[in-house]
């Protein structure tokens, strides 16, 4: 490597510091690591996990072959495909009914989720149990997600590459739910599973596929919380939604 400025270090060091937080990174390097530069930020891409080498002779990983949740649990929850996993506690991989007719996916998880290893189980959580039971769910009646399993740094919106290296693990478990619906709650989680790039406000007018389930669009509990007055557009759509649900489930 060429000489490198102390202002190059610092600039390194404060984009560094945008993505990961306060905590420093150190790539290590005894693994079988490649170094990948991507907007003058450098982390390491790990090589496939030993598993999964052993299983792509079929071109499928061993994980993409799971049958039940809890083993495609067992074979991603110690993932390091995207850099959110320097700054993981716990992988959230989901939870509720592995047969559910629901399901529901967030953005990813925040401090209490990356404590406890469980979607949506602070402020925000608490006010989604409240938005489902209006609705005549119980959390145990769905399944909830995220669109990312690792909590990002700060709680800053996961990146485009983050959200894009996860979501097959949440195909994978919708492929073994089988919902005949889903709620996606915000701008972020519908970016992430249906590439769209509308407003909010238009994403909340269509119905969506996914998978063969119907897809839906609403607010995130968080933004009904910093922004109370949409909760009256939230309710209009959680009621388009459990209409849907009984027609669909009859
Ligand atoms: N916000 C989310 O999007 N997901 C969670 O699990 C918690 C908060």
């Amino acid at each position: 490597m060429g000489k490198v400025s102390k202002k190059e270090i610092i600039q390194s060091l404060n984009l560094q510091k945008e993505i990961f937080g306060d905590e420093l990174f150190i790539p290590q390097i005894n693994r079988n690591t490649s170094v990948v530069k991507e907007s003058s930020i450098i982390y390491e891409e790990p090589a496939l996990f030993p598993e999964e080498k052993e299983n792509l002779s079929d071109g499928k990983a061993g994980w993409e072959k799971t049958s039940s949740l809890n083993e495609l649990e067992k074979l991603i929850c110690d993932c390091s495909k995207c850099r959110l996993h320097l700054g993981r506690n716990k992988f959230v991989f989901g939870t509720g009914n592995p047969n559910a007719d629901v399901l529901v996916i967030g953005e990813g998880p925040g401090a209490e989720e990356d404590k406890q290893g469980l979607p949506f189980v602070g402020r925000a959580g608490k006010l989604l149990t409240d938005m489902l039971k209006a609705i005549k769910f119980e959390r145990n009646d769905v399944y909830i997600g995220n669109i990312v399993k690792c909590r990002p740094p700060e709680n800053r919106t996961p990146m485009q590459d983050e959200m894009d290296t996860c979501l097959p693990y949440l195909k994978k478990q919708v492929e073994l739910i089988k919902p005949k619906l889903i709620l996606c709650l915000g701008l972020t989680a519908a970016k992430g599973l249906l590439k769209k790039k509308e407003s909010l406000g238009q994403l909340r007018k269509s119905v969506f596929e996914y998978e063969g389930a119907k897809v839906i669009v609403s607010y995130h509990p968080a933004a009904l919380l910093r922004n109370p007055h949409w909760k009256k557009d939230s309710w209009e759509d959680l009621k388009k939604f459990r209409k849907m649900y009984e027609e669909i489930t009859g």
